[in-house]
């Protein structure tokens, strides 16, 4: 092997032996067991002991070591890994194209945990120039050990022949699944629309899980024409779909089975509403799991249950993603001199999603068509609440104390509530403080 002299680095005679030591591929390490094989290891306490080796450096994927065994000799090895091998080379020579006394001393000292060596630190195919070497990795070498891992500017480093050795992505398997693979182009597909009222339609309904037949665009990506819906009292008792499927549309049956008669009912029984509403949270907390990979999901805006026909309008139906992310809340108020303001973040992740139109118990993102569960029923109906006043609460300052008592107190002790005044930054909300700052 030849090496290039660079200015700072070993110089390698290019007609340099190096003695081969087979590694177990995607292994790479070497143990003092393997060593014995390659040199008859000298019996003895004694010859173990004083013996000493350094890292000198590590350039063109070359390490290299600095060897002083007991005797008082000192020698350099040249240390190299391929997928499958150790390359080593001795300043002795190798007399013979033996493993050497050096190379074995320098070798089994470095091999003193019982794990071996891990030459895997230094096998980065592809990265060993050294302007690559400086711009992608980080090589830490101390006097023993050498560790060389990505630059964290480029992530993780796909290393050929080991892929992702520090840490493997998860295994993929195979989807065994057909029903919830994409569809080739302008074909017939049953998936299922999440129907609900929002506004002050709201109470017309709660949310339903309604099967449809619709057919996919030419590229197989979406649903663009939807050919009815299956009215979930009319769905085949014995389906004989897929097991999702005929989750999906027992739920859905249930489901239409306990809102639809609430919904029609000429006088409302708001007592079995309200239980209604716990029952229908709890299920949807069911489905979403199930819904979260179909594809074609859609949402439909249907102000009427009664006008639900076997058609779909087509105006009414938009593509949906489901996540299974719950929204928290996070209260602003606001302090404008005479007056104070609150109003409602909802927060998916870090972000602050907007929400109009909400409906019962989900949110949507609208520039994302996500659509998300709510965490909670309070929560559910704090934000129906807060979007149904525009989510603009205004207090008087004059009235701020009395407000504190009857609401602030009690909703800052359940959700984070800031205070900012208009120009002013951001605090968690403090009564006291609040008083303070604004003098009220
Ligand atoms: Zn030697």
């Amino acid at each position: 092997m030849a090496i290039k002299k660079r200015k700072d680095a070993v110089i390698i005679p290019s007609d340099m032996f190096f003695y081969i030591i087979p590694l177990i591929p995607s292994r790479q390490r070497l143990t003092r067991e393997d060593l014995a094989t390659h040199y008859e290891p000298p019996k003895g306490r004694k010859a173990y002991m004083g013996n000493h080796y350094k890292l000198i450096s590590f350039e063109n994927s070359i390490l290299t070591v600095q060897v002083h065994p007991s005797d008082g000799s000192e020698n350099h090895l040249y240390l190299h890994v391929e997928l499958d091998e150790l390359h080593v080379a001795c300043t002795c020579g190798m007399p013979d194209d033996k493993l050497c006394y050096h190379a074995f001393i320098g070798l089994h000292s470095m091999c003193w945990l019982t794990e071996g060596f891990n030459f895997q630190e230094i096998y980065w195919p592809g990265y060993y120039d050294s302007a690559k070497a400086k711009k992608f990795l980080e090589i830490e070498l101390g006097k023993e050990r050498i560790n060389i891992s990505a630059n964290p500017d480029f992530g993780t480093l796909y290393r050929s022949g080991l892929k992702f050795p520090d840490d493997q992505p998860p295994a993929l398997s195979n989807p065994t699944d057909r029903v919830l693979t994409l569809k080739p182009g302008e074909t017939a597909v049953y998936s299922y629309a999440l129907c609900f009222a929002t506004g002050r339609f709201r109470n017309r309904h709660f949310p339903l899980l309604l099967p449809f037949f619709g057919i996919t665009s030419k590229d197989g990506s979406k649903v663009v024409s939807f050919t009815k819906f299956i009215l979930p009292d009319k769905l085949p008792v014995k389906s004989n779909g897929h097991q999702l499927q005929q989750q999906l549309d027992s739920y859905s049956k249930t489901l239409y089975g306990i809102v639809r008669p609430l919904s029609l009912a000429e006088n409302r029984d708001w007592t079995a509403w309200d239980s209604t509403k716990h029952i229908v949270f709890k299920m949807w907390q069911e489905i979403l799991p199930l819904l979260i990979d179909y594809p074609y999901n859609q949402s439909y805006h249907l102000y009427w249950l009664k006008y639900l026909r076997e058609r779909p309008m087509k105006t009414l139906m938009q593509g949906c993603r489901y996540s299974l992310e719950r929204p928290s809340l996070t209260f602003n108020l606001t302090y404008h001199k005479h007056y104070f303001t609150l109003m409602v973040d909802i927060i998916i992740g870090s972000k602050a999603i907007k929400v109009e139109h909400k409906p019962h118990l989900f949110v949507f993102d609208e520039e994302t068509n996500t659509c998300f569960l709510m965490n909670t029923l309070q929560d559910d109906e704090l934000l129906i609440w807060m979007t149904d006043n525009n989510n603009k609460i205004t207090i008087l300052a004059e009235h701020f104390h009395e407000f504190d008592k009857d609401f602030l107190r009690q909703l800052s002790d359940k959700y984070s509530v800031f205070f900012s005044e208009r120009s002013g930054k951001r605090i968690a909300y403090d009564c006291n403080l609040v008083k303070s700052i604004t003098g009220v």
